[in-house]
Parts: C-alpha cells; structure tokens; sequence
C-alpha cells in the first residue's frame, strides 16, 4: 500500500508539472488534454477547427453532459482525505486528474470513473453515452481509456492489476432510479465478474468493453498524434463522408466530404 510519503510525493510532483508548463505546443496552449488526443483519432481537423471556431454547442453533447453528470455525480475531497478513502481494503471509488510527459508532450485529462481498493486502481471506467448501438466500440474512446491508464502508471500509481472498461449507455433508456444507482451496479459488476448479467438486466442498453492495461498501446497512440501538436506536420482530415455528416463543423469546415451545396 502506498505510504503518506508516496502520497506527498505525488502532489508535490503534479505542483511541480503544473508550474513548469509554458505554451509550446499548437495553438500556444501548454497541456495537451487526453480527450483531444482521442478525438483526433475521429478526425484531427475536428480538434483544430474546435480551436479555430470555437466548440459548437449540439444538443446531443448537451444531453451527454446532462447524463453523464447525472451518472457520475462528485463531490470534492482534500488529498489527504483521498490518499485515506483510496487505501482502503474495501473497493472505494474516486477520480483525480491524470498527468504526465510522454512523447514531448504535457498531457492532462479527468477520468470519469476509477475504482481503488489498497492505494491500487483496479479498474479505470469511461462512461460514454448514445443513442445507438452500444456494442460498437469507437478508436477514439478506446485510446482515451488506455491513455488515461497510462498516466496513472507513470505517476507511479500500481497498476499491476489494474483494468479498463468503456461503458456505453443508452441512458435515455435508464430509469432515474437506475441512473442513481449506476456507479455502484457497474463498480460491482466489474470487480465480482458479472459484467453479462448487468447488461442482461439493462436489456441492451448498456455495453462493457473491457480492455487490458496497455502501456505500449498507449504510448503508440501518443507517438502518431504528437507532431500535430508539436508542429512538425499539419492536421489530417477525415476520409469518411459518414464521418463528416455526423460532425457538429459539417457545414463550415472547408474539409468537409460531406458540405450541402449552397
Ligand atoms: S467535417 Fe469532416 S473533415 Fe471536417 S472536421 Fe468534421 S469530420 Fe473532420
């Protein structure tokens, strides 16, 4: 079990990481966030026209963000208080942000879920939500989930037994009485091994992709995507129409394969 040392450590090292960081990457930003790492794996033009235009708001990211905080609520806790919770024997759940240099790049991102038991993350959870199929497992939300294990592994977390899963729902088809009771039915399903009958019991609404922990997966991730941000090369773009036709930036983004003529 880690000792109050490690932990003091821990936060004196993400001090450290925060204040050396300056705007030498794209865009004069001075972190690079996982979640804009995996996007680019949708489609890289996509993150650079985020920049240049701004986010555009849909009411499908409105509903994802409504549901998803409505599936992993939190509350703040100090460090010490979380060093404490995390190091129980008994599985507790708690997110911190993640951080770390890889590849040349300063890399921060917010799991949504993480289960602990003895200062050891056992399983890492991203929820991502959809109106459709939840058996389809994107690249993108795949990378996200072994990147964010990766970090946790270069903070020197233990990460001997630890495990990653994307949940996908369709959380339009949860009760509001499922929804409260979401973190703890998955938690439970993913540490007794009983995955199949939750998705049984939510009649096809909700999905569990488990993955392996997997640190060389993850730093090839990184490896192909930070020249964008480096500078060394320009943003890709889509090679799908589907693709495009299913992007927020369709209509004004001068890579669309998928623009309405005027
Ligand atoms: S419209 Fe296509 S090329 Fe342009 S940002 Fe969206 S997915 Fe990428």
């Amino acid at each position: 079990m880690p000792s109050d040392a490690f932990w003091e450590d821990l936060w004196k090292r993400e001090s450290a990481f925060m204040a050396a960081a300056r705007p030498e990457f794209r865009h004069g930003v001075s972190f690079v966030g996982v979640s804009d790492i995996a996007g680019q794996f949708y489609c890289e033009y996509k993150v650079e026209n985020a920049v240049a235009m701004g986010e555009i708001p849909t009411e499908t990211k409105e509903t994802g963000t409504r549901l998803h905080d409505e599936l992993v609520p939190g509350v703040s806790i100090t460090p010490k208080a979380f060093a404490k919770l995390v190091s129980r024997k008994v599985p507790s759940y708690a997110v911190l942000g993640v951080w770390g240099s890889v590849g040349g790049l300063r890399i921060i991102g917010m799991p949504d879920h993480i289960v602990w038991a003895g200062g050891k993350p056992l399983w890492l959870v991203e929820l991502k939500t959809t109106k459709g199929d939840p058996g389809r497992l994107w690249d993108d939300q795949a990378v996200q989930a072994r990147i964010y294990g990766l970090l946790l592994y270069t903070m020197g977390l233990d990460c001997s037994e630890l495990r990653l899963a994307v949940v996908r729902v369709k959380a339009d088809e949860l009760s509001e009485d499922e929804k409260k009771r979401w973190v703890r039915k998955v938690s439970g399903a993913l540490m007794g091994g009983k995955v199949a009958r939750l998705e049984s019991e939510y009649r096809g609404a909700v999905k569990v992709h488990v993955m392996a922990h997997d640190v060389p997966a993850a730093l090839a991730s990184i490896g192909s995507k930070r020249g964008y941000w480096t500078g060394e090369r320009e943003p890709t773009s889509s090679t799908s129409a589907a693709k495009c036709r299913a992007c927020e930036y369709c209509q004004v983004c001068d890579r669309s394969l998928a623009r309405t003529p005027s």
